[in-house]
């Protein structure tokens, strides 16, 4: 049987570091603040919501949340995004996306001050994720998977890598954090042929594509480490299910990361400590 990656003992470790960094700046007389700023009440929204006010209220992150209704405008959106740019103590900006189609989401992440992108959406952090240096940040839920890869001590370094998925927020971002490390990446997507075939010859797989439990025991062979970033709700089985089919892949992987409970679980501990660092904070 696969060992079983969770994400809590991800996310305590690295809580431990980023409430050490708030404490040090709350010495200096600086809170560290995320600004959430959510368009209409999307229930995945309002979940993340709640699972990241939680989570930096913890380690000593203050958060103000600003809700605007669905129906918004852009100009209402952007004149929203301006005022947590212009206000000092909000270090980071988490905007909840996808956003309603009545709005400009390229626009909307250009109007978000790059040193405040804690989420990775701007240009400036996607230029910093591409030449490996900068200041900007990557996509937390990206960052996570590779910060899971590395509590566990999967090597990373000079082996095979899979990603499938080249979303800008999970596969390509997820794609360049590995290649950073030193793996040989392959990246797939809904028109690659022969999934399966490339996906059994990796030493590491990244299931990112947003279809409950589509990657069943043949895309899989044993020794591998499989993480499954995929959230769906799941009818058939009346829950939350990865991209993956956990109870099928279990038996076959060397390791995979359940969900719920695996990346999921590690994503806002990496925002707390990205908002942390926007402040000043050493970690
Ligand atoms: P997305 O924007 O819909 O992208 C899905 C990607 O998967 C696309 O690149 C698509 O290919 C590819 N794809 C779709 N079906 C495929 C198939 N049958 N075979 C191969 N590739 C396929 O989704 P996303 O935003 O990246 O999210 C992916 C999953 O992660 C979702 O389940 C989402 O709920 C979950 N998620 C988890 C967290 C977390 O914290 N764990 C956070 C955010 C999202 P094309 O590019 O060719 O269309």
């Amino acid at each position: 049987m696969a060992r079983i990656l969770k994400g809590a003992p991800v996310a305590e470790a690295l809580d431990r570091g980023t409430a050490h960094a708030a404490a040090e700046l709350a010495r200096r007389g600086i809170r560290p603040a995320l600004g959430i700023l959510r368009v209409g009440e999307r229930a995945d929204d309002l979940a993340y919501e709640a699972a990241a006010v939680r989570r930096c209220e913890k380690l000593g992150v203050a958060v103000r949340c600003v809700n605007l209704p669905a129906d918004v405008k852009q100009g209402a959106l952007i004149a929203a995004i301006a005022r947590m740019n212009s206000d000092a103590l909000i270090h980071g900006v988490l905007m909840f996306r996808p956003l309603p189609p009545q709005l400009d989401e390229a626009a909307a992440c250009g109007a978000l001050m790059p040193s405040k992108d804690v989420d990775g959406v701007t240009r400036e952090s996607a230029a910093t994720l591409y030449y490996g240096e900068g200041e900007g940040f990557a996509p937390c839920t990206a960052e996570a998977v590779v910060a899971l890869l590395e509590h566990y001590g999967v090597e990373i370094a000079g082996k095979r890598a899979v990603v499938v998925g080249r979303s800008a927020v999970i596969g390509r971002p997820a794609a360049l954090l590995l290649l950073q490390r030193d793996a040989t990446v392959t990246v797939c997507h809904s028109r690659t042929g022969n999934l399966a075939e490339i996906t059994r010859g990796a030493d590491i797989v990244v299931a990112a594509i947003g279809r409950a439990e589509a990657l069943g025991a043949e895309y899989f062979t044993p020794g591998q480490t499989v993480v499954d970033v995929g959230i769906n709700y799941s009818e058939a089985r009346g829950r939350l299910v990865g991209d993956v089919d956990f109870e099928a892949v279990e038996s076959a992987a060397g390791a995979i990361t359940p969900v719920p409970a695996g990346v999921g679980s590690v994503t806002t501990s990496v925002l707390a400590r990205h908002v942390v660092r926007a402040a000043g904070g050493a970690v």
